[in-house]
């Protein structure tokens, strides 16, 4: 006899309802609907200025909700006027094109930093994996001053990484470094993302970049998202004529 189950609805790593954000006179993020699973990397994708980093700091707390929900596994963590979660309570990993290191401290040292109260051994073996699947475990006692560009920036990611956040967010983090380097950054990332099974939101102005990235893109244009798909669906099926421009920058 088949057994009859309720439908096990996931909960989302993270979830924005109607989320507006004015800055004067200015609304920069107009009625944003967005949602992330465990393990999804979500690519938010549009032209400079359109609120992406806005929306971002958003979901990081690092901007106070004006309007809408924002919830994290489930749980609400933002509520205008009402309750809000500080970034370092959201159990959220941060890394910006420019993420700065501590320049006082080696590599190994950075990337154990968020990490305090755990034994020193298992903060050790956990920095120098992560480090290890970024290709900078060679770097472990180096100092920051020492590195070029593109390994601080993986250290930057290592450390972001570190702690297991429940959701990585990440504004424009390889647009910094130049071409090929920017290739294998983006393949490394990728590939320790998916296998510690972050959820990721990724904020990107280079459609080439989502469409490698992204399990889910969500295209943007002035404050509001036009069409949230897979990338090939974005490509094949677009809603919007600005979606087909957009893509048609896409070698
Ligand atoms: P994007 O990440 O898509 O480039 P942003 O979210 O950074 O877009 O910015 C959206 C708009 O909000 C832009 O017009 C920008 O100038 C404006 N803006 C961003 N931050 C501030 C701020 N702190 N004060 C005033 N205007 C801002």
């Amino acid at each position: 006899m088949e057994v009859a189950h309720t439908p096990y609805r996931q909960a989302m790593a993270l979830t924005m309802e109607g989320v507006h954000h004015t800055f004067g006179n200015l609304a920069v993020v107009r009625g944003v609907d967005l949602d992330v699973a465990p393990g999804e990397v979500v690519c938010l994708l549009g032209p400079s200025g359109c609120g992406k980093t806005t929306l971002l700091r958003i979901a990081a707390g690092l901007e106070t909700l004006q309007r809408g929900r924002v919830s994290l596994n489930g749980g609400e963590i933002a509520v205008p006027k009402g309750r809000h979660v500080p970034p370092e309570k959201r159990n959220v990993g941060l890394a910006f094109q420019d993420s700065a290191l501590f320049p006082h401290l080696t590599v190994l040292e950075n990337v154990t930093f968020g990490l305090r109260g755990e034994p020193t051994r298992q903060r050790r073996e956990r920095a120098l994996t992560l480090l290890d699947q970024l290709g900078m475990s060679d770097y472990a006692d180096t100092y920051p001053h020492m590195l070029s560009g593109g390994q601080q920036q993986r250290v930057a990611l290592a450390r972001a990484l570190a702690p297991s956040p429940q959701l990585m967010l990440l504004d424009e983090p390889f647009s910094s470094l130049d071409a090929r380097l920017r290739d294998r950054i983006r393949d490394d990332t990728l590939h320790v993302l998916k296998k510690v099974g972050a959820a990721t939101l990724l904020v990107t102005h280079d459609p080439e970049e989502a469409m490698f990235m992204a399990d889910r893109i969500a295209l943007m244009r002035d404050g509001c998202i036009v069409q949230v798909g897979t990338p090939r669906e974005l490509y094949c099926a677009p809603c919007d004529p600005f979606v087909v421009a957009f893509f048609g920058e896409v070698n």
